[in-house]
């Protein structure tokens, strides 16, 4: 029996080389010659203000929550069906996330929820791109105008996917990207933060040197390199990077290959959802997506869960996510609900995301198929 693991990283093969050169020039520290190539990268890609590597989109996600000045009690509208970090990052900082409903199309947050949403305490929206598809920039950006509100991407899945033709990341006052190994482009762990409003520019650097204004003083802006703000150390090492420039330099060819693995689930899944035995992924006209994730949506949880052994005995590891936050412990004690939740509940039980790798082959994704198409109509 094969076995076809959920995911296998993909390395492009320059990766040990990039690393052996910042090793042979003897630079360690973050901020050198690979970290600047990354940074020239993502902003000619978003043209953006400023991009800065992270440790992770975790770290990108808690420097937003602190350039966005959110203090106790203030309030941070998000998607419940997401990841720990879009709303813990809010929480270390005392703020309060509220959760709405996502669209039952795309599974990300539902913009006509918003407003609804609002108080005197909200600072920030924060959409996150799910499986990379893009949410409904256009309202979100007027709701945040018209509000005075930060808009904050969580685009940890959403690097090189599109909206009305740009880039997402390309909308928020900041975007949070992630490099994590199961993400599309990776350096094991790693993030970046792109900030597009640049009034955040300078205390990003700040904040990303532990408080100091190191930036400054290595382009002669400063004499005197000085403990100025708050902050921490939120910047990688060269090593991270140079694996990281490898990636970012076949980004198109890696998101090509994810597109035709995607595509073909795609097409050989389309019978099943004619016989209304699951329901494919939705792409809105306006979004190019970038191959992220393969899901499939069942009829209820004992199929999800059934399904999910069935294919486990037979090699195929499928998983599922999130336990959605408004009803995690700690989103229950830090968050608050904002109206009903019942697409998230619903959804969220539903869900099986599919092996998908640019290394996965035509054979093994007939294969997958045809498993799934003998559990549902056996
Ligand atoms: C992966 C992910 C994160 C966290 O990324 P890290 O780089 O592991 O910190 C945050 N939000 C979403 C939506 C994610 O998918």
């Amino acid at each position: 029996m094969t076995i076809v693991p959920f995911n296998k990283p993909y390395m492009t093969g320059k990766e040990l080389w990039y690393i052996s050169q910042a090793h042979h020039a003897g630079q360690l520290a973050g901020d050198g010659t690979y970290t600047k190539k990354c940074h020239t990268w993502l902003q000619k890609k978003h043209d953006c203000s400023k991009a800065l590597l992270t440790h992770s989109c975790t770290a990108a996600l808690e420097m937003s929550a602190i350039l966005a000045d959110v203090k106790e009690g203030d309030e941070v509208i998000m998607p419940s069906y997401t990841f720990v970090s879009t709303a813990n990052a809010f929480v270390l900082r005392g703020a309060v996330p509220v959760f709405i409903d996502i669209r039952p199309d795309t599974l990300n947050l539902d913009e006509t929820l918003v407003e609804s949403a609002i108080t005197d305490k909200t600072r920030a929206i924060v959409p996150v791109h799910y499986a990379g598809v893009g949410c409904e920039m256009d309202t979100l950006q007027n709701i945040a105008q018209k509000h005075q509100l930060l808009l904050i991407e969580d685009a940890a899945q959403g690097l090189m996917a599109t909206y009305k033709d740009k880039p997402l990341g390309s909308f928020g006052d900041l975007s949070c990207f992630s490099f994590h190994e199961t993400k599309n482009i990776i350096s094991g762990e790693g993030g970046a933060l792109i900030i597009n409003n640049s009034r955040f520019t300078e205390e990003a650097e700040i904040i990303r040197e532990k408080g100091t204004n190191r930036s400054q003083f290595f382009r002669g802006q400063v004499d005197k390199y000085t403990w100025i703000e708050k902050g921490s150390s939120y910047l990688p090492g060269e090593l991270i990077a140079a694996f990281l420039y490898a990636q970012l330099e076949e980004a198109e060819q890696i998101i090509a290959s994810r597109l035709k693995v995607w595509d073909y689930y795609h097409e050989l899944l389309e019978p099943l959802e004619k016989e209304g035995k699951l329901r494919r992924p939705i792409i809105p006209k306006e979004c190019q997506h970038n191959g992220h994730m393969y899901y499939i949506l069942l009829e209820n949880l004992d199929t999800r869960t059934r399904l999910i052994e069935y294919l486990k005995a037979e090699g195929i590891y499928s998983v599922f996510h999130y336990v959605p936050l408004h009803s995690s412990p700690a989103g229950e004690h830090y968050g608050r609900v904002h109206g009903s939740m019942t697409i998230t509940n619903q959804l969220s039980d539903n869900l099986v995301r599919l092996p998908l790798f640019p290394l996965l082959q035509f054979s093994e994704i007939e294969r997958i198929v045809s498993l799934i198409k003998i559990f549902l109509e056996g």
